[in-house]
C-alpha cells in the first residue's frame, strides 16, 4: 500500500497565498473527490503535489511513503509513482505522443521497454479509450480536440501505471459517450491496480461512475468539509452556498464567546491593577 500525506500545506503564487493550510491523506486504494467553486485552489493543490515550479510552498509538508516529496524534482515524483492529468494539457511540437510515452516509461525502468511490448500495450490502451490509432504518432496534443487531449492524459496514466493519480477536471470537454468510456477505463484501472485517485470535477455524473470513497470541499484555499460520496449529491442539488452559510454561522456563533472572553480578560486584568 502507498500513502500520500499532506500536512498544513501553505502555497503562494507570486507572493499571494493560495493554499492556506491543507491536511489530506490518500492511500493507494482510495478515491478522493475534490470539489469547490472555481478559483479556490484545487489546481494549485494538484500542481504543487506534482512539483510545478510556479507554486511556492511556504509552510507544511508533502510525503509519499514517508519520503519528502518537496525535495524531489518533477521526474523523481513521477518515478515514485505520482501522476497528474492536467486541466489544460500542453501541446508539445516536435515530440510524438509515442516517443514522449516511451521516454517517460523508460525513465522509470532499469532497462528500456521492448518495442514490441510497448507497441502492443499502446495499441490496446488506445483501443480501450477508443482513440484514433494515428494519435500515437502525432506531436503531443498538437491539434488534438479538447476531448482527445483529455483521453490522451488517461492514455498516459494507463501506460505509466502510477500508484496515485491526480486528475484535474478530466471530464470537462468530454461528450457523454467519451465520459462513459473515460470513467469506465479509469474505474477498471483503479480497481485492477489498486491505484489511489484524487479527482477534481464539478460533475455529479462523473462521480457517479467513479464512486469516490471520500469527498472534500475546497473553499478559499482550505478544505472546509470532508465526507463520503453523499456529499457530491448534496453539492449537485444545493450548490456551495449552504457551506458558506454554515461557515458564517460558525463565525456568528463564535462572536459572543470571543466578546465574552475579551470582557473576561479585561475583568481579570482589572483585578490585577
Ligand atoms: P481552481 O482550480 O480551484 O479553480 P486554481 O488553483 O486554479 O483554482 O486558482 C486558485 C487561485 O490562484 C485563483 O485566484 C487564481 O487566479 C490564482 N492562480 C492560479 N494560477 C495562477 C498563476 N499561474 N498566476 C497567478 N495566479 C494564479
Ligand atoms: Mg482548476
Amino acid at each position: 500500500m502507498h500513502k500520500l500525506t499532506i500536512k498544513n500545506l501553505h502555497v503562494s503564487i507570486d507572493d499571494k497565498e493560495i493554499l492556506k493550510g491543507i491536511d489530506l491523506e490518500i492511500n493507494s486504494h482510495e478515491i478522493h473527490a475534490i470539489m469547490g467553486p472555481n478559483g479556490n485552489g484545487k489546481s494549485t493543490l494538484l500542481s504543487t503535489i506534482m512539483g510545478h515550479p510556479r507554486y511556492e510552498v511556504t509552510e507544511g509538508s508533502i510525503t509519499f511513503d514517508g519520503e519528502d516529496v518537496l525535495e524531489m524534482e518533477v521526474d523523481e515524483r513521477s518515478r515514485a509513482g505520482l501522476f497528474l492529468g492536467m486541466q489544460y494539457p500542453q501541446e508539445v511540437s516536435g515530440v510524438t505522443n509515442s516517443d514522449f510515452l516511451k521516454s517517460a516509461i523508460n525513465a522509470r525502468r532499469e532497462t528500456p521497454v521492448g518495442l514490441y511490448d510497448f507497441v502492443k500495450s499502446m495499441e490496446s490502451n488506445l483501443e480501450k479509450l477508443r482513440m484514433k490509432p494515428d494519435l500515437a504518432h502525432r506531436f503531443l496534443n498538437e491539434g488534438f480536440s479538447g476531448g482527445e487531449k483529455k483521453r490522451n492524459e488517461i492514455l498516459q496514466l494507463l501506460m505509466l501505471n502510477p500508484h496515485i493519480a491526480m486528475l484535474d477536471e478530466i471530464d470537462s470537454g468530454l461528450d457523454i459517450d467519451a465520459l462513459h468510456i473515460v470513467a469506465n477505463v479509469l474505474k477498471e484501472a483503479q480497481n485492477e491496480r489498486q491505484m489511489g485517485l484524487m479527482v477534481v470535477s464539478h460533475y455529479e455524473r462523473f462521480f457517479e461512475f467513479i464512486e469516490p470513497t471520500h469527498t472534500h470541499i475546497m473553499i478559499d484555499g482550505k478544505i472546509v468539509l470532508s465526507s463520503d460520496a453523499s456529499l457530491v449529491r448534496k453539492i449537485d442539488q444545493e450548490g456551495y452556498d449552504w457551506i458558506d452559510a454554515k461557515r458564517a454561522d460558525e463565525k456568528v456563533e463564535k462572536r459572543p464567546e470571543s466578546i465574552a472572553s475579551s470582557v473576561l480578560k479585561e475583568a481579570l486584568g482589572d483585578t490585577h491593577d
